[in-house]
Parts: structure tokens; sequence; C-alpha cells
């Protein structure tokens, strides 16, 4: 695929940034193989700089996380194709993102997160290059528009906490709505519709351009992608931009490893101590019904066997339930296939995969069905109750509902797994079977520690 453009201007070395503002695509070739892999780097990146917001980190916290999850996801053998690496990934993720306006708000406030603290690190020589690049029309003031300012300035640095202006300061005079989270946060020296910008907050300058001009790309984008890429590139770019947002980037959960084996006997007593929700309502849901509909079945039949239920076991468990209300013959005729199907001993023979979170919380449960993710499915009272069931209660209860009604579903359920293993649990939840996994490594430590 060929990216089409100018790059950046020349500029003197010491001032080069490594930041780009990605203005327009370059003129490069990339491979398929990279464009989807260098996609699914920067997409780590995101959904890093995601889950840090949606955990309330602190904009301090923010800048530790942010260079980490960098230096981590955006690595190449090549150091001279990072700087590429970045671009190409960024365009990729914009046709991937510019498809909804979901998509297009949560790409547009993850960019952004990424573009101010990139830009922080940056030199001040580097931070004016990039001033100077996006055409910022502003001048700083004149020494002598300083000196009539400076005691006001200084009284604004004091307020704030800033050190005090020296006579070499650089301010920006600019329109105040231009600095809106600076204004916000009354940071910055105000007269006459002017905010008076030191140099070390012109960060918020540029974020506003940025963000401002990647908005409306996007929705460029969308046009050129629904008007002719879509039905151009269906062949090739149109099935792995479509597959990539709702891409679950986790381990491998097909096979069972550290837990090797869940049997039959102990299957009830690991249900109550190691499944997330989803997982157990459906369980419940079999055992008091013995039926579960297609969307049950796969969803709790996959996660299973990632538990380390062998075939014959899942079968003789599944049989055990459905028999009691279709007969042994019927669960033979009908069910008994896609449980081997599951496992790839029928059909395509395909090894299937449990399903991630974002699968789970993704899909659209009808009337009698109980698959889906009770913290996005539930109603507000039977999430309540089914909480309390597993012993979640007081202030935790309350702080899982407000995750919930922020639609943060996997955090409710990471607060949840919290609280009741009473352990912290960094990475946040991603998939059923990671849940079950952390849940069984912390039991097991606490029995070891007891004998
Ligand atoms: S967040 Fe994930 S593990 Fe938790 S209940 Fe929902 S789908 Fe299950």
């Amino acid at each position: 695929m060929q990216f089409l453009g100018s790059q950046r201007q020349i500029l003197t070395p010491d001032v080069i940034p490594t930041l780009s503002l990605y203005r327009s695509a370059p003129p490069l070739e990339v491979r398929l193989d990279d464009f989807e892999l260098f996609a699914i780097d920067r997409l780590r990146v995101l959904k890093g700089i995601s889950d840090g917001l949606s955990r309330g980190k602190k904009p301090e916290e923010m800048e530790k996380l942010v260079p980490e999850l960098w230096r981590a996801n955006m690595r190449h053998p090549d150091a001279s194709e990072l700087f590429n690496k970045d671009i190409i990934s960024h365009f990729v993720l914009r046709l991937v993102y510019c498809r909804t306006e979901d998509l297009r708000k949560w790409f547009l406030s993850m960019e952004t997160t990424l573009f101010r603290n990139r830009f922080r690190a940056e030199s001040p020589g580097a931070q004016r290059a990039l001033m100077t690049e996006f055409n910022l029309p502003y001048k700083a003031l004149s020494n002598a528009e300083f000196e009539n300012l400076k005691d006001k300035l200084s009284q604004a640095a004091r307020s704030i906490g800033q050190p005090l202006p020296t006579a070499d300061a650089i301010f920006f005079k600019v329109p105040f709505e231009e600095v809106p989270d600076l204004v916000a946060g009354r940071r910055v020296f105000m007269l006459k519709g002017y905010a008076y910008v030191a140099m070390n907050q012109v960060v918020s300058l540029v974020v506003t351009r940025f963000r401002s001009l990647l908005s409306k790309a996007l929705v460029l984008t969308n046009r050129k992608w629904t008007s002719t890429i879509r039905e151009q590139e269906k062949d090739r770019l149109t099935p792995i931009v479509e597959a990539l947002s709702t891409m679950y980037l986790g381990p491998d959960y097909s096979q069972p490893k550290e837990f090797a084996e869940v049997s039959i006997k102990d299957i009830d007593q690991v249900a109550n101590s190691s499944f997330p929700l989803c997982m157990r309502h459906l369980f419940e849901k079999l055992r008091e019904d013995h039926h579960l509909k297609h969307g049950g079945r796969m969803q709790l039949g996959l996660f299973l066997k990632g538990v380390g239920l062998k075939l014959d076991d899942a079968l003789a468990f599944w049989k055990a339930e459905f028999s009691q209300k279709v007969g042994a013959e019927r669960f033979d005729k009908e069910y008994a296939y896609s449980i081997r199907h599951n496992y790839g001993k029928e059909g395509k023979r395909t090894d299937y995969t449990p399903y991630s979170c974002q699968k789970i919380i993704a899909s659209t449960p009808g009337v009698g069905d109980h698959h889906g993710c009770p913290y996005r499915h539930f109603s507000e009272e039977n999430l309540r109750a089914a909480l309390g069931k597993m012993g979640v209660g007081g202030r935790t209860m309350e702080d899982v509902m407000d995750k919930v009604r922020n639609r943060h579903y996997q955090l409710a359920c990471t607060l949840t797994f919290e609280s009741i293993h009473a352990a912290s649990c960094d990475t946040g939840i991603n998939h059923p079977n990671q849940y079950f996994t952390e849940s069984q490594k912390i039991l097991q430590a606490k029995n070891h520690s007891m004998t």
C-alpha cells in the first residue's frame, strides 16, 4: 500500500522533533504485514492509555505511563524506521477508527492524550519547531509588552506555583478560547479576552490545534472510506481494518496453560471461587434450567475448554444437564456435535478460542438468552443482586455501579475481582479466562501460605 503526501520540512538537527503532526500521509510503501502489525502495536499503546484514564490515573501518573507504553510497544528492530512506524500506524488506525462516531471519539481522545505527553517530552527547541510547523499564528510578547505586564504575569505564576518569569521569558498572547484547559484550570493570566501563555504551557495551544485538525481529518477519512476505499480494498485492507477495532490484544486462552485441568468433580467449587460473573451466571442457569441457548453454550463451553475441562468431561458435564430436559438420545443427536466442534474434533477441525470480554460485551443477547456480560446487559437491580451474592457490598458496590454507569464494564469487573480476592489486579480484566487464571493464582498462593 502507498501513503501519499508530503513529509516534514527541513529542520536543524538540534531541534528535530521525534513527534509527527500527522498532517498528511507520507509517501511510503507499506507491506501488508506491517500495515497490520504496526497498527496492533499502536493500538496496545492507545488501549493502555484508555485503561489508565478510566482507572482514574492522575496527570502525573499518565506522564509516567504513556512513555512506558510507547517504549514497550513502538520499538522497531531498525531504529531509523521508528518514525515511519509511528506515522504508518497512526494513519492505519485513522482508517480503523473513522468509521463511527463512537470510534472517532475514542481515537481522538486517546491520540490527543498520547500527543500531549509526547509533546511535553520534546526539547524546547523541538517544541518551537513543532509550533512553527503547525503554523500557530502567535507572536511572542515584545520586551515592551512584557515589561508592562510583568507584575501581573508574576502574580499569576506565583498563584499556580510556577517559577517567576525572568527577563528572557517567552509569553504568547492568544484568544482565550484557544486554551480552554488553562482557562478552566485558572492557570493563565487573562486580559481583555486574551490569555498570556508561558512557554512551558504551550502544550495547551498545540494540543488544541492537534485535536481540531485530527477531528476534521477523521470526518474526511470516513467520507473517503465509505465512498471508495471500503469497496476498492474489499479483498485486501477492508477485512484487516474491520477486524482491528474489535481485536482482542491479550494472551491466547485457547489452550489451558497454568492450571491444566479442571475435572467435573471440582467444577462447582471452582465456579464458585474463580468464575467471573458472566460465567457464573451461565453456569447457574445451566444447573437450574438444564438448558442453554446457542450463545450461552458457546460462551460457557469455550470458557470451560480454556480452563482445562477435557473433551470427555465436557461431554459428560453437558449431557448430565441437558438430558434432564431433552433426554440423553436427543443430546447425543443434536448437541454433542457442537461440543466436539468447539474442541476442533468436527467440521473444519479449527480449535475455537474462548471469547474475550470485548467480544462478550459487544454481543446482543435476546429474550431467553443468558450469555453476554452482566455488567453491560443486566438491569441495575439484577446486577446489584448478583454482586451481593458474590459478597460485594458497601462502598465497592457503589464504585462498581459507578463504573457501569460510565460504561467501563471491564473496570467494574476488575473492582469486583479485587474486592472478592482482597488483592489488586493492575492489568485489569480483559478476558474471562484471565479472570479465572488470576483468581486461581491468588487462591493457590493463599492455600500454600496456610500449609
Ligand atoms: S467484564 Fe469480562 S469477565 Fe467480567 S463479566 Fe464481563 S465479560 Fe465476563
